[in-house]
């Protein structure tokens, strides 16, 4: 299959068109919620038969992912987790099919992988460079893997809830950290009115098409894995069951097995179990009262913050419907329950997850127990996240380095907050903004000329640790030049080998143009130089990189020496 189509539908007017850019609001009707359609006839075709073959990540399901080319996928080898029988709880309960979905081994032990893997490969796609996400902990970290593997820079903001393990695993990616002082929804909203701000991209997880995407293949595989075991193809659960906090999972699990049934290959959808710590569950009350929009849990309690979405806004809306027209069941247990399960399954099943995912597990015994499960029913749990190990000595400075100036902006965002009564809509100049904008303080522009990409990525990424660089690319001599005369940068960063113009000529038309002759360069070159060219570079550079044989502490020397 050379060229993939598929489509996006409005959820609110109904507008449907092919998918060739990054859509993310309705160009009809600026609704922000759009749904993804393929053509399914085709894809069942080849899942039918020729799936066994294929690469054990969520990449195996290539034609219902929104990705456009292969070629841009960024994968860590996610997905395609071990779907393991229950050896002892089940035996104890008196139930003989239950099945945990071992998500905690994906690359960063939780199942916000999947997430990652699409979002981060169709950023790639879509030529952005740079992200704005808001976490309770495992999305920062699984985006600052895959961003540190794809080159884009990651502005992660974390509730103050977020453990200290989670808040430094995050800071030795190279993610750009901001702790805020207040709840998760509100965190969100920071981050969103940042990104607003800065004009950068903003990961709208539930909202956005990448998450929900990504999630279905934890359905693709459930069926794939339960009908391999039964030599029957494909086949579905009775029950989907996992611990919950915006609704993403649920949401596009419940898709997956959508499209597995309309594509012929399995034949009921499972019943969604919608599992919450009672300290946040907004959700399951709201269920429980025959609300069609969700009530709000404005100060979660409890200790289990990943799962502390207190408004889960349409999710719910979205997940009461499923429940209702498909079965289902929303339930919350206490952390005691859960951590309690946590123990349990630990010991009967050898199994060590973080309390988040031992919430679903507490909702399973309960559920069991009350008989809401039967005993004949294949049940599915979603061990959502690890125990994370987390080697505390090595790591202890690095976040103590990141967090002072952390420490600050959260303070700078509580006074913001307070002095400043400000509408929701309208951000306040002082407080917030200022806040925010002292973390954005880059001074210098560097331009790169350079017509290798993939040199052009490594330079780029290099230098985006350092967040007081504006970094602005040109891939030949020509547009290199014109970039110069446009942002006259305080750096060029110079490639002598290009089709074209190249690097000497480049310098020449520099070193000959008198507004830009004081503009430094540091020429970074893969060429063996002889001595007429040592000759024509001589007094006109800074600094002479060779490529592929300097490590970034040199870079940042010849930099420093020039801007600093
Ligand atoms: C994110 C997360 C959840 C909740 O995910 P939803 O967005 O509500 O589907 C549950 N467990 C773990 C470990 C998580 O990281
Ligand atoms: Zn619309």
């Amino acid at each position: 299959m050379s060229t993939k189509t598929f489509y996006y539908r409005c959820r609110n007017c109904s507008l449907i068109r092919p998918f060739t850019g990054l859509v993310e609001v309705c160009p009809e009707c600026g609704h922000d919620w759009l749904d993804l359609v393929y053509e399914l006839d085709e894809a069942a075709q080849s899942w039918r038969y020729q799936l066994q073959q294929r690469e054990p990540t969520i990449w195996r399901y290539f034609e219902l992912l929104p990705l456009l080319d292969r070629k841009n996928i960024v994968s860590m080898g996610e997905g395609w987790t071990p779907l393991l029988p229950s050896e002892n709880l089940g035996a104890m309960l008196g139930h003989r099919r239950i099945f945990f979905k071992d998500e905690r081994q994906g690359p960063t032990a939780s199942f916000k992988d999947r997430q990652a893997s699409l979002a981060i490969s169709m950023l790639k796609e879509h030529n952005i460079k740079e992200l704005v996400v808001a976490s309770t902990g495992n999305v920062a970290i699984s985006y600052s893997a895959y961003c540190a593997r794809t080159g884009i820079k990651l502005w992660a903001f974390l509730d103050s809830n977020v453990p200290h393990e989670k808040m430094r695993e995050v800071t030795l990616y190279g993610t750009e950290v901001i702790k805020v002082s207040s709840t998760y929804d509100r965190t969100k909203q920071v981050a969103a009115e940042f990104a607003h701000h800065r004009g950068l991209f903003l990961d709208r997880g539930i909202k956005g098409l990448a998450a929900r995407e990504a999630m279905k293949t934890i359905a693709f595989e459930i069926a794939e894995q339960l009908g391999r075991r039964s030599g029957t193809g494909w086949q579905s659960p009775d029950w989907y069951i996992q611990a919950v906090s915006g609704g993403l999972g649920p949401i596009g699990v419940w898709k997956g097995f959508k499209e597995l049934f309309d594509m012929g290959l399995i034949r009921k959808i499972p019943k969604l179990a919608i599992i919450q710590a009672a300290g946040c569950a907004p959700m399951v009350d709201s269920f429980h009262k025959g609300l069609e929009v969700s009530e709000i849990v404005q100060s979660p309690t409890g200790i289990i913050n990943v799962l502390a979405t207190g408004n889960p806004g349409p999710a719910y809306t979205e997940l009461r419907r499923l429940v209702l027209q498909y079965g289902g069941a929303f339930v919350k247990v206490e952390d005691e329950a859960s951590f309690k399960a946590m123990r349990m399954i630990a010991q009967l099943e050898g199994l060590s997850m973080e309390p988040a995912a031992a919430v679903a597990c507490a909702g399973l015994i309960k559920m069991v127990q009350e008989q809401v499960i039967q005993p004949d029913e294949t049940v599915v749990v979603n061990v959502s996240g690890h125990t994370f190990p987390v080697e505390k000595q090595i790591l202890e400075s690095e976040i103590v380095r990141s967090h002072t100036r952390v420490q600050q902006l959260d303070r700078h965002i509580v006074e913001g907050e307070e002095s400043v009564p400000t509408p929701r809509s309208e951000i306040p100049r002082e407080g917030l903004l200022t806040a925010l904008e002292r973390l954005d303080d880059r001074v210098h522009d560097i331009a790169i000329i350079e017509d290798e990409p993939d040199a052009r990525t490594l330079l780029r990424r290099i230098l985006q640790y350092q967040r007081k660089y504006n970094i602005y690319e040109a891939e030949d001599g020509a547009s290199g030049l014109e970039l110069i005369r446009e942002k006259h940068p305080d750096l060029v960063l110079l490639d002598l080998m290009m089709p074209g113009l190249d690097g000497f000529q480049v310098l020449d038309q520099i070193k000959a143009d008198k507004t830009l002759q004081n503009i430094p360069v540091i020429v970074i070159t893969a060429k063996d130089l002889t001595q007429a060219d040592y000759r024509r570079l001589a007094g006109r550079v800074e600094s002479l990189l060779q490529k592929g044989s300097f490590m970034e502490e040199e870079l940042f020397q010849s930099i420093n020496d020039v801007l600093e």
